[in-house]
């Protein structure tokens, strides 16, 4: 009977997928043949069937949306009361590592995780103190320049040993100057920002070998989905702890890699035998979402990809309705036949909101639309774009619960003057440098020092008193009422209603309701800490999406999802495929954008509407439809709109001048390693590295001391004695 839930409804393949339990395995298969289907499954399996406990069992998925609706789907086929606290992302799961044993890197169990709004408050800090203009875009490059120093793990040594740290005074370069004060304010806070996760808990795995050892103990069955976006280092990841028992079951499909351009690596799935020889494959070759329509169009356009293993899927469903292509004299035609067909759908054929899906390849894309559908007062809900949680009021609120279970410096001076208390800046000032000296946090040195003239007639007391009350009673109540409470007895809540603005308050109240929603969807008592984690680790894409309103997304959110209809919007040349892949004359950079396209089409059920219109970009440029329209074999689609005969030639002309481009340019290298070449500018280097995937070499330049990428197609680049 218990049998029937887990391996019934499986086709035969997907059941071989979910029964073969040892050793390494990887599934390979087009996109809605039933993938996550069957890697749900698996996990119900190995827990009901071969007894294995959850805390066993890891399992790995892209987004904190997918590792929820997962949990959700495994407790309904194992039960509620089951623990399942290994599902989750890589990111996700080095916290519950680090938790557990960040210890041995001398960081406390209660770090606190750095979004980039935490990355730009630390920064903004470094500023004033070396008296710099603040600027936002020098934050990004300054934030860039950090992710870039943290690919290399070297840095968390410095990290964990605080007289390692480099005095940055000692510095000229302006830039390092930064990095390394950064470095030394985050330690202060005891931060980690994303990178970090991954990289403690490498360097944790590398330098103790028991606690390695404890954890690949500890993982007897190891699942990814998704897995053909990895980076090398979560590869690694898995790979390493996946060790000890060597039963890692992997999942993917290397047409639907769209994160190359974030260190994803395809390669890891497709030559997953050159790491585990003895691997099984298993392909899954029949679709169970789309319409044989659909699925049509997308294998139409994925087949004009090059680097790519072809596969055969096939579909049982009834034939359905035409995919259609529109053409708009401009971007409010666009939006307004958008709009009617939508309302068409629900007022004819029954459709709900919530069915329907705007996909686009940014999140700019979405403006003109949802103009059109506030007009025609359509209800929609946005899904990335719209920063709920970096809305001020919102992490000001939740700061107040950071302080109350971390006591952090980044918490308290976010909020310690918000209402005023008149704790300016003289004064933060005082209880910086008693700090330092102190070695305290500011909370605890605002503790200490709080009888101290300064800070008479400033609400200090009132301020610490709110907070030690809340943390005497955290323990009994719910997060809810936790944020509720605490908010009152701050005067946040009130100085929020002072304030008088509404938006301000609804958010306000939004985010009280999404903290209740939280604890019902879990269904278990979440502690504080668990929820703040959550939260920082939580991105735009995952909020509730109950409402019955259209649903706005970029196709990178999109993955792994499915909607009954679709439409693909702003289906330009130069947006979709994007400007940069144009520019770049490489392949490999419109490969993923075509692989961008066919993720957006894979995600139609029952219709699928592609979009676009005349007029210019942003950039002035007059717009043409995507070649990828054109790619797709005709007759497979109809078409809505007129293209004029000269607006066809002429978008036709631009296609094939940009394909000139790129097939002009270099297919082989023509150096290799350790390579003698000159350059007009640079002078004598030496190859170190062909990167095939980039079409570059990597050359070090004598004269200079240094490495620089330069082009497989740069003509001036010549063998040195040649
Ligand atoms: P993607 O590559 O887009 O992530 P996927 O391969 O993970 O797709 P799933 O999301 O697992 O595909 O499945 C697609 C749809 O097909 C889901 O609605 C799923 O419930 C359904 N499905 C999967 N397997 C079967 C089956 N054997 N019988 C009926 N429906 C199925
Ligand atoms: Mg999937």
């Amino acid at each position: 009977m218990e049998q029937d839930l887990i391996l019934d409804g499986l086709n035969e393949m997907q059941r071989l997928a979910v029964t073969t339990t040892e050793g390494p395995i990887r599934v390979i298969a087009g996109a809605g043949s039933g993938k996550t289907r069957a890697l749900t499954n698996r996990y119900a399996y190995l827990v009901e069937y071969l007894g294995i406990e959850p805390s066993n069992l890891l399992c790995v998925t892209f987004t904190n949306k997918a590792a929820q609706e997962m949990r959700r789907r495994v407790k309904k086929l194992i039960g509620g009361e089951r623990d399942t606290g290994y599902i989750s992302t890589y990111h996700g799961f080095c916290v519950q590592v680090l938790r557990e044993d960040i210890h041995h890197l001398l960081y406390p169990k209660n770090f606190i995780i750095l979004d980039t709004e935490d990355q730009k408050t630390i920064l903004r800090e470094i500023y004033e103190e070396l008296g710099l203009k603040l600027n936002d875009s020098k934050f990004n490059r300054n934030l860039k320049k950090i992710a870039d120093m943290k690919v290399d793990t070297g840095y968390v040594e410095q990290l964990m040993n605080p007289n390692e740290v480099i005095d940055p005074a000692e510095i000229e370069d302006q830039d390092r100057k930064i990095l390394l004060m950064y470095l030394k304010k985050q330690k202060r806070v005891f931060g980690l920002d994303f990178d970090d996760l991954i990289n403690f808990t490498f360097v944790l795995f590398q330098r103790y070998k028991k606690v390695l050892a404890k954890w690949q103990e500890r993982l007897h069955y190891i699942q990814v989905d998704e897995f053909q976006d990895s980076s090398s280092k979560q590869f690694e990841l898995v790979k390493l702890l996946s060790e000890q028992h060597g039963n890692l079951f992997v999942v993917g499909d290397p047409d639907q890699t769209i994160y190359e351009w974030r260190g994803a690596d395809p390669k890891f799935i497709v030559n997953f035998e050159q790491w585990f020889p003895d691997c099984q494959t298993i392909f899954l070759n029949q679709n169970y979402r789309s319409t044989p329509e659909i699925l049509s169009v997308g294998n139409s356009l994925i087949q004009q990809n090059k680097l790519r293993v072809e596969k055969s899927m096939f579909t049982e469903h009834p034939s359905g309705v035409k995919v259609v292509h529109y053409h708009g004299k401009n971007e409010q035609e666009e939006a307004k036949w958008i709009v009617e067909r939508i309302q068409t759908l629900v007022k004819k054929q029954g459709v709900n909101y919530n069915e329907i899906a705007l996909l686009y390849r940014s999140n700019y894309l979405s403006r003109f639309i949802e103009q059109e559908l506030i007009h025609s007062n359509i209800e929609y809900s946005i899904f990335g774009g719209f920063k709920f949680f970096e809305r001020k009021e919102i992490k000001d609120a939740l700061a107040h619960l950071r302080l109350i279970a971390f006591g952090d410096d980044l918490s308290f001076l976010r909020i310690v003057n918000t209402p005023k208390r008149q704790i300016g800046k003289k004064r933060i000032e005082f209880l910086k440098e008693r700090a330092e000296a102190e070695g305290l946090s500011l909370y605890e040195t605002l503790q200490r020092y709080v009888d101290h003239e300064i800070f008479q007639r400033t609400k200090a007391r009132e301020f610490l008193e709110a907070i030690e009350a809340m943390k005497l009673k955290r323990e009994e109540l719910s997060v809810s009422d936790l944020l509720q409470d605490t908010l009152q007895a701050t005067g946040y809540e009130a100085y929020i209603r002072e304030d008088g603005d509404q938006d301000r308050l609804d958010n306000l109240m939004e985010l009280q309701q999404s903290v209740v929603q939280y604890e019902r969807s879990i269904g278990e008592d979440i502690s504080l800490e668990y929820y703040l984690q959550m939260l920082t680790l939580y991105t735009e894409n995952d909020r509730e999406d109950q409402k019955d309103s259209v649903k706005l997304m970029t196709i990178h959110t999109a993955k792994g999802l499915e909607f009954p209809y679709v439409f693909l919007v702003g289906m330009t040349e130069s947006v979709l495929p994007n400007e940069r892949s144009l520019r770049d004359r490489k392949e490999h950079a419109l490969e993923e954008e075509r692989r961008l396209a066919y993720v957006a089409v894979t995600r139609a059920e029952k219709e699928l509407y592609l979009t676009e219109s005349e007029g210019f970009t942003g950039r002035g440029q007059k717009k043409y439809p995507s070649r990828f329209i054109f790619e797709i074999e005709e007759g497979l689609y109809q078409r809505v709109g007129v293209i004029e005969e000269e607006m066809e030639q002429e978008a036709r002309e631009v296609i094939r001048v940009a394909r000139r481009i790129q097939t002009n340019s270099e297919r082989e290298a023509k150096y290799e390693e350790g390579d003698r070449v000159e350059h007009p500018v640079f002078q004598i280097g030496t190859v170190q590295s062909v990167d095939e995937r980039k079409r570059v070499y990597h050359v070090y330049f004598e004269e200079m001391g240094v490495t620089r990428p330069i082009s497989w197609n740069f003509k001036k680049l010549t063998k040195v004695g040649a």
